[in-house]
């Protein structure tokens, strides 16, 4: 069960590194396989419920769920967890399948707990039959009034001791349909007075009158997902199922239905679910946002779902390298945004070809350079991978250079172009400033320089000569226009969750989450580039081809900057 190779442009993809190390949850398997508690088997599923899509807080349990098993030569299912008939739809489904796909995986079995509804529906019978379940005509608010608290015991609900048979003739109603939603549940008869709040007779059964996106109408009560989930995996025989540390409280009854059934024990083992700095790693907040506007969609580039982060040109491998290195443990913490970002980089910096961009165009004439002549300079595609080749790239007498790079007053350590100041242009010549045209409003509109023919291809000169900058820039009457997006945080807090009294995360969405440069300048090998191809801008970052290019029109996302060395002075210059 090695994982895919990527769909797409990841040609040369390697496998899922093994996770770190060492954790505790392989600690766990090799100590079942040293003492054969599952005949030397592993087998694991991850278990999304179909109500949104996948994140990156997911990848984590993915890749442990399946990387894990894949270790041991194991199986994995993936399995929809769709007990909530009001919440669930086949898009997610859909979504979700093609997510687990492209970080790499692939599923053994896949299954839907609602494909267990019979199943499911004949335990609870049994557990009735055996005096371990009963109907309640307690409300929800009744139910959470009667549960207790942590420091205060529960009291039995009066419909707690009703006979086996009127059980089992209330619990067919139900089935059947003649009561309405939240008028009556099926709830296990454990203990009332449990410390554990999950042990005081929870429901296992409600009435939701719904379609169901795959039973249709076929049901009108449906499982809670404490009893649907232990069962479903006992059904598949799971041995190892993980699952996020609120769930530790829940083991106790995973392991109660189990037991009382006496079906195949699988074993529920909670790790800390990943959160990462200035980011929101919840479906139903996630949801809240797309339906809201607040982005254009769940696949927008600023949102950290799997489709979102594919869309701004994340790669499986740098997010499987990531969640490798992050490691699991039994504790919850939080995760540096910049640290995924690294990994980021780190891959595309191998793969992604290089090629020029102008972001914020500004004019540059070389005022020596022959009229009319173009020259095709050389440009090496990859300096990480030689096997990537050379490009030639259009070079004439009017170029288009970053506004940023020029400075008629140049600040102290600015060392790009500036009146009188020679900088090397990458791959072509070194040129020299000599002059600036400006509007009326005293802009500069057009910068004029002298270049060296001797420095050729960017080479020193035979007088030895060195300039301190090498800038990049796309020439005028070659260059593609280019629609370019770029992308911030899409909160300006840290914890999105915290906010003053009366306010929500939505407070604290940053308002410069995304900037449209309409504008920019592109070399010419980048008119139509296949959708979902990344790129290294030289010194801007890295970019990724959006889903909205047009023939001679591309859109770029800017998938993370490189580190902004001058930022960083200017930065230090000014505190
Ligand atoms: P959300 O709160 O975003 O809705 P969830 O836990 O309800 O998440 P599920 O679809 O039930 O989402 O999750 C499927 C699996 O992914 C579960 O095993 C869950 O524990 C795991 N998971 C969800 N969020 C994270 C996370 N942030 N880090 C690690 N694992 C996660
Ligand atoms: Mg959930």
């Amino acid at each position: 069960m090695n994982p895919n190779p990527p769909t797409e442009t990841d040609a040369n993809a390697a496998p899922a590194k093994p996770a770190a190390p060492s954790n505790f949850i392989r600690d766990i398997i090799l100590e079942d396989l040293k003492t054969n508690k599952y005949n030397g088997r592993v087998q694991t599923r991850f278990p999304p419920e179909p109500n949104g899509y996948l994140h990156i807080g997911h990848a984590k349990a993915i890749c442990l769920d399946f990387g894990l098993a894949d270790e041991f030569h194991g199986h994995t299912n993936l399995r929809f967890d769709d007990t909530n008939p009001e919440k669930e739809e086949t898009e997610y489904v859909d979504s979700i399948m093609e997510d687990v796909k492209w970080l790499g995986f692939h599923w053994d079995g896949l299954f839907y707990a609602s494909d267990y509804f019979d199943q499911l529906h004949e335990w609870a019978v049994q557990l009735i039959k055996a005096g371990k379940a009963y109907v309640d005509d307690l409300s929800a608010d009744q139910i959470r009034e009667y549960r207790g608290t942590l420091t205060k015991p529960g009291k039995d609900s009066p419909y707690r001791n009703r006979s086996v048979e009127e059980n089992l003739d209330l619990f067919e109603r139900m089935r059947k349909g003649e009561f309405p939603d939240g008028t009556r549940t099926l709830r296990a008869k454990i203990d009332m007075a449990s410390p554990n709040l999950n042990m005081r007779d929870p429901v296992m059964y409600r009435i939701i009158h719904a379609e169901h996106h795959r039973t249709g109408n076929k049901w009108c009560i449906y499982p809670m997902y404490d009893y649907a989930h232990g069962q479903s995996d006992s059904i598949e025989r799971v041995t190892h199922s993980m699952c996020t540390l609120e769930f530790e409280d829940h083991r106790p009854l995973y392991n109660w239905f189990i037991q009382q059934l006496g079906i195949f024990p699988s074993q529920q083992i909670e790790f800390d679910r990943l959160n990462l700095t200035y980011t929101l790693l919840s479906k139903r907040k996630l949801l809240r946002l797309v339906q809201e506007g607040h982005v254009r969609g769940w696949d927008d580039p600023r949102m950290p779902t799997l489709s979102g982060i594919r869309r701004r040109g994340y790669t499986p491998e740098a997010i499987r390298n990531f969640v490798g290195s992050i490691g699991v443990s039994k504790t919850s913490g939080i995760i540096e945004l910049a640290m995924l970002e690294h990994f980021v980089r780190e891959d595309l910096n191998k793969r992604a070809p290089r090629a020029m961009a102008v972001l914020r165009p500004l004019k540059l004439v070389i005022d020596n350079y022959p009229e009319n002549q173009v020259e095709q300079m050389e440009a090496v595609n990859n300096p990480e991978d030689a096997s990537a080749g050379t490009r030639k790239v259009p070079f004439s007498r009017v170029l288009y250079i970053e506004q940023d790079d020029f400075r008629e007053d140049p600040p102290k350590g600015y060392f790009r172009l500036s009146p009188g100041r020679e900088v090397r242009l990458r791959y072509a010549y070194f040129v020299k400033c000599t002059n600036v045209v400006k509007n009326s409003k005293g802009e500069v509109v057009e910068v004029h320089c002298t270049y060296d023919p001797e420095t050729r291809g960017g080479n020193t000169p035979p007088d030895g000569r060195k300039v301190k900058s090498t800038i990049h820039w796309v020439s005028a009457p070659h260059a593609i226009d280019a629609e370019v997006r770029l992308y911030d945080t899409l909160f300006t807090k840290e914890d999105p969750n915290q906010t003053e009294e009366g306010q929500d995360f939505t407070a604290n969405l940053n308002p410069n989450s995304l900037e449209i440069v309409k504008d920019a300048k592109i070399e010419p090998s980048l008119a139509t580039p296949p959708i979902g191809k990344r790129f290294q801008f030289e010194r801007l970052g890295y970019f990724c081809v959006d889903p909205e290019s047009t023939a001679g029109r591309p859109v770029f996302n800017r998938t993370v900057a490189l580190k902004d060395t001058w930022a960083k002075v200017e930065k230090r210059q000014k505190s």
